[in-house]
This record gives C-alpha cells, structure tokens and sequence, in this order.
C-alpha cells in the first residue's frame, strides 16, 4: 500500500504527492534557520538591505525540473507502448545521476524533478545538470529502434528562490521554461532577472485584461509610401497601449502577452473594425486609393477569421480590395492544410495578404507560390543593412527577384535613410515604409500629413 500510494506505477519513481511530502520534510528544519535571512532573489519582492553579520551556514537544499524534449514527438509516431518503455528508460538513466540522498520523482508525463541537498558548492548543481543533460543525449534503443531525445533543466534554490515546497516547484519550473525557450537542451537557474520578467509579464497580463474595457488601447497608422514616387498609397495600423501604471508598453511585449491569454482574438477583431471604419473615413476625405495594413497574430488564423473581417467589412463599407492582412511567415509553415482554405477564402473575397517580416521564419521557400499572396515585406533587419552590407543587399536583391517572379510586390520595412530608400527603388521594391517616410502616428496627425503631402507643401 505504502509503495502505490508513493510511486509512480510506471517508472517506480516517487511520485507527485510523496515529492511534496519529502519537500516538507527537508524545508521544515530548514525554515527556522533561515529566520533573519532576506531570501535572495524570491519572487516575494526586492531583497532588504542587511547588516554585514556573518551568517550560519544554511543547510542546501535545490530543486532541479527536469522536461524531456521531443518525448511527444515519440510517443505520437511510435505509438504509447515505445513512449512508456522510453520513460522508464529514463527513469533508470536518471536514477544513475543522482546519491541515495537525493529524491528522484516523476511529476507529469515527461517531467521529473530532482531533490537535493547537503552539497558542496553551486557547481555541484551545474555538473550534476550537465551529468543529466549528457545521460538522455544519448540514444534509447526501444523495440529495435533508435531515438533520440533531450532535456530542459530549470533549477531553483533554496532559501533565495522560495522557502516552501510550492515556490520552489514554481520557480525551477519557471526556470525550466526559460531554458526551454532559449532553445532547449540546456539548464536555467531561477535568476533574479527571470523573477521580474515573470512579474513584469503578470502585471501585464492583469492590466491588459482591463485595457480591452477602458479604452486603453489606440491605433497608431505609420504611411506606406510607393517606391517611385514617393506618394503615400496606404498606412499600417500599429496598436498602441498606454496603461496609468505601466506607461507606454510596445506592443512587441504585450502582444505575445495577449496571445498567450486569447485576448487577442478580441483585440484582433476590434483593431480590424477600427482600421477599416478609417480607412472609409480617410478615402472619403483624404485620398481615394488609400490602402490600410492590418497586422494579424496567428492566434486569429482560424475559421472566426471569415466572419470577422467579412462583418468588419460589410459593417464599415470598405471596399475588400482596400485591406491587406499581414501574416507571419510561421502561419504558412504551421499546419497549412487548415490556414490555405482560409487564405483561399479571404483572396476569392478581393482581400489581399501579405508575408510580415519576410526572412526571419522559416527557410521553406517552397509554400510561398502554394498561396494566394500579394506581397512580402522585407524585414528591417535586411534593410538596415542597406546599401552598405554585403549580404543584406544579395538577401534583398534575391527576395525581390523571387517576389516578381511569383508575381507578387514587394515592400520594405524600416526605411530610415535616403540611401536606402534609394537603393530600393533601383531594385524595383514597389513600396516603402519606415521612419523616413513617417512614424507611426495618430490617426488626426495622419490625416495631416497626408493632407499636406499631397498639396505637395
Ligand atoms: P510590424 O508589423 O513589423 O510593424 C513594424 C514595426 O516597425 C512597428 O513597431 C513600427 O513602429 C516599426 N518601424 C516602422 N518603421 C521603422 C523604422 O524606420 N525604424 C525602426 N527602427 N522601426 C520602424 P511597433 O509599432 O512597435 O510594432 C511591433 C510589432 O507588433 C509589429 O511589427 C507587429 O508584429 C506587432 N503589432 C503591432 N500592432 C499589432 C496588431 O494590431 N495586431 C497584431 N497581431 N500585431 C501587432
Ligand atoms: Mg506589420
Ligand atoms: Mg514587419
């Protein structure tokens, strides 16, 4: 009875309730000593400020969250019964790591965390992470085949990375995602800097919840020019957020944010029927041709997708022809059995779609003549490169001659210089965009500058 109700049936690992138990034990004579300590880097808030009194020695104790990566992958091709026999391989190899003092559990599907204490030094972590790192790189050998697998290590310690069993769970795990994101195969420490990551991001996660109601968020139009001319043919609509507490927050850092949560599906669709209810406006008032971009994330590349840009249209008046969406790369990439009918739809309705940030996704070429596109707009990063570098000049010439060929334009991010601007349109890049031509303003400042631009003052 004690064995089941402590070990996981598969492995013969300790599981997630007895690692919690354990935890207590070893943190709860720990606790006292640690009284009078300010606790590091916690998330508990900023470290007070202590005399210089030499301490006694704390008694060690870490956490180290260890993710397999690539398990899912496995266990989708080569079926459960490879996946389960490929995790109590692991287990076995894991348990090769660790002293008999230490406490091996497996938390989750492919997760399993590493208890341990009265060490020596930090570097014994490190080495005992790399120890793990370096026993799951080698190849498994499951019903005669081969595969091969890594891990993603988060480690926290304590007293400074949290005091109880909960906290430094959530942080080595919190750390483990870090190492995830840096590319995998690798082990994070909980750092001070991650902790005020995650609270920045908490914080703007809260707000941004709220931002949808108050009217927080605006629409910022940056003017799309045509390379030859110089005239204005369009405008990007850029969402900005200003928040009482946090200030300005670019929507680099909060867009991710609201993708995360989903509030960017309700975000998407109002920045959508703002943009285009403008654009009439604007074409009414200000310029016929007026074209607007709206940037789409590709959380709302769904069968919503239709709906909402067919309502925005028909509620606003504007003609189809008038909007482009701008996608990701990675969209056409993902799962494009589902986003070409989509795309397929959205061009038999007369809107166009153009490629956002040409050149930093994926290297596949092969998908951009499969779909309905109209433009790619070169990244600001090959631009800045422009005409001096080398490489960002073949990169741009290249993506160029490609676009042409598949019949679609161009259009170049970024442009800050006349050099640059001029090179462009030696090449051929239908239109430009960047600060040289005008930054990202409010609509009533957009208005005027266009206004005046085609008075020609
Ligand atoms: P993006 O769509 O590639 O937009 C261009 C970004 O480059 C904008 O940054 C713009 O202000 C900036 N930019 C334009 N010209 C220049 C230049 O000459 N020099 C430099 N250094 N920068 C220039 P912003 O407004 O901060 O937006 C960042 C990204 O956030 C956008 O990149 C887009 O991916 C995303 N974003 C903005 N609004 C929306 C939105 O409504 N929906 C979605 N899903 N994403 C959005
Ligand atoms: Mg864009
Ligand atoms: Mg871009």
């Amino acid at each position: 009875m004690q064995h089941l109700a402590t070990r996981d049936s598969l492995t013969g690992l300790y599981n997630r309730a007895f690692l919690a138990d354990r935890m207590g034990e070893l943190l709860a004579p720990r606790a006292g000593q640690v009284d009078g300590h300010a606790g590091g880097h916690g998330v508990r808030g900023p470290a007070v400020p202590r005399p210089a009194v030499p301490e006694p020695a704390v008694p060690k104790l870490a956490v180290l969250f260890v993710d397999l990566d690539g398990f899912k992958k496995v266990n989708d091709i080569a079926g459960h019964q490879a996946g389960d026999a490929l995790l109590r391989s692991v287990a076995v190899r894991l348990a090769g790591c660790v002293r008999g003092t230490d406490t091996l559990a497996r938390v989750g599907g492919d997760e399993f965390v590493i208890v341990t204490g009265e060490y020596g030094d930090p570097s014994f972590l490190t080495a005992l992470a790399q120890r793990v790192l370096d026993t799951i790189a080698l190849p498994f050998a499951v019903g005669g085949n081969e595969y091969y697998l890594g891990a993603s290590i988060g480690i926290s310690v304590f007293p400074g990375d949290g005091r109880d069993a909960q906290t430094l769970m959530r942080n080595a795990d919190s750390a483990m995602y870090d190492a995830k994101q840096r590319g995998r195969n690798n082990f994070q420490f909980f750092t001070a800097e991650l902790s005020e990551r995650l609270q920045r991001r908490f914080a703007i996660e809260q707000s941004l919840r709220r931002a949808l109601s108050s009217h927080e968020l605006s629409l910022a139009y940056q003017p799309i020019v045509e390379g030859a001319t110089g005239r204005i043919v369009g405008a990007e609509a850029l969402l900005r957020w200003h928040n009482g507490e946090l200030g300005h927050v670019s929507p680099a850092e909060f867009i991710p944010v609201a993708e995360d949560t989903g509030l960017i599906i309700d975000i998407g669709r109002r920045v959508l029927e703002n943009a285009c209810m403008q654009t009439v406006e604007w074409r009414r008032t200000v310029m016929p041709q007026l074209m607007i971009a709206v940037n789409l994330s590709p959380r709302q590349i769904s069968g919503e997708l239709i709906g909402h840009v067919a309502s925005s249209l028909e509620r606003t008046g504007l003609d189809a022809s008038a909007l482009e969406l701008e996608i990701t790369e990675g969209v056409l990439m993902r799962d494009s059995d589902a986003v070409m009918p989509l795309l397929m739809t959205l061009a038999r309705m007369g809107v166009r779609i153009s490629v956002d940030d040409f050149g930093t996704g994926y290297s596949s070429l092969s998908y951009l003549k499969r779909f309905p596109l109209h433009s790619l707009k070169v990244d600001r990063s090959f631009v800045a490169g422009l005409p001096g570098h080398r490489d960002a000049v073949a990169i741009t010439h290249a993506v160029v001659a490609m676009a042409h060929s598949l019949g679609m334009n161009v259009t170049a991010e970024g442009v800050e210089t006349t050099e640059q601007a001029a090179f462009l349109r030696s090449i051929g890049c239908e239109r430009q965009q960047g600060y040289l031509f005008g930054r990202p303003v409010v609509a009533g400042d957009f208005a005027r500058e266009a206004h005046r631009l085609q008075a020609g003052v």
